[in-house]
């Protein structure tokens, strides 16, 4: 770790080898660093503090182990932050252009990734840092405001940019590519864990956008910025499933060659899946056979 998150401590209330006691050694393995300041605005630990976050850790626990893929805790911690990296803006948003018309989402964002903010990439920077093995690990750092900025169509040919502030951003592989440094391709902000009813599954549904690299889509729903339906793990409501086959958008396969994913033998040799075969993409040549060819 570098320096300034070095000097952060364990939270004292969280059993770490409690939390990994149902790990199966030999089982897909997502290795899961968290990463709580502790010097963040009272009024903010109403939609996040250490109780939520252990509850939605745990039943992200439950909705990926239903699938066979576990979720180790390697730290749980805590340390003073500058205050300045509490809000960020998560992309350069100056850059972001409403969806491309020509061509589908995904394929879009390959042409025209979006680009981590240097404000972003600067609390990265101080809280996870630059450690050997780093790109492989899930790193959730718990913020106060990460704002996005996309694009609502009005009529054919006028589009309204629209900034929200996320509850939990994963910034994933198939909008920024390789443009996120690849120590740091493993980032999740996590910012409210009560915004909605549905909120305790935040996490969860994180971990699935970094996990799967796919949007808010689910069977029949073509990946959208935001999509508010029951269903699968990744509309924004009750659903938890992570459907497979070409019915469910291949998630569950898509899962499964995840890059973060290990499988670690009794005497601790890991054997981990290969890493993406291009720039991590959502038809990343790792997903040959497993993407969905949309209009
Ligand atoms: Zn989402």
């Amino acid at each position: 770790m570098n320096d300034k998150a070095a000097a952060w401590v364990p939270v004292p209330s969280i059993d770490i080898d409690e939390i990994n006691s149902d790990l199966v050694a030999g089982d897909p393995t997502v290795d899961v660093a968290i990463y709580y300041p502790s010097n963040l605005d009272a009024p903010h630990h109403e939609k996040v503090n250490v109780d939520l976050i252990e509850h939605g850790f745990g039943k992200a626990k439950e909705i990926f182990g239903a699938v066979g893929v576990q979720l180790k805790l390697v730290s749980f911690t805590t340390g003073e932050l500058d205050p300045r990296h509490f809000a960020i803006d998560s992309t350069v948003s100056s850059e972001e252009l409403p969806s491309l018309r020509f061509v589908n989402m995904y394929r879009g964002a390959q042409r025209r990734p979006s680009r981590l903010s240097s404000d972003a990439l600067e609390a990265f920077e101080t809280i996870v840092g630059n450690t050997p093995g780093n790109d492989r690990v899930v790193h959730l750092v718990v913020l106060q405001d990460v704002f996005m900025t996309f694009y609502e169509e009005l009529d054919f040919r006028t589009w309204q940019p629209k900034t929200i502030s996320t509850g939990g951003l994963s910034f994933p592989g198939y909008m920024y590519g390789s443009t996120m440094p690849r120590h740091l391709r493993g980032l999740i902000t996590i910012t409210d864990l009560v915004k909605s009813k549905d909120s305790w599954k935040t996490i969860a549904h994180e971990l699935g956008h970094k996990l799967m690299n796919v949007s808010h889509e689910y069977r029949d729903v073509s990946p959208q910025h935001e999509v508010n339906a029951d269903g699968g793990l990744m509309l924004y409501g009750t659903g938890t499933e992570i459907p497979a086959g070409a019915d469910g958008r291949y998630h569950r396969e898509r899962l499964h060659v995840s890059p973060y994913i290990y499988r670690e033998s009794a005497d601790g040799v890991r054997d981990w899946n290969p890493d993406y075969a291009e720039d991590g993409f959502y038809y990343d040549s790792l997903y040959d056979g497993i993407s969905v060819e949309l209009g």
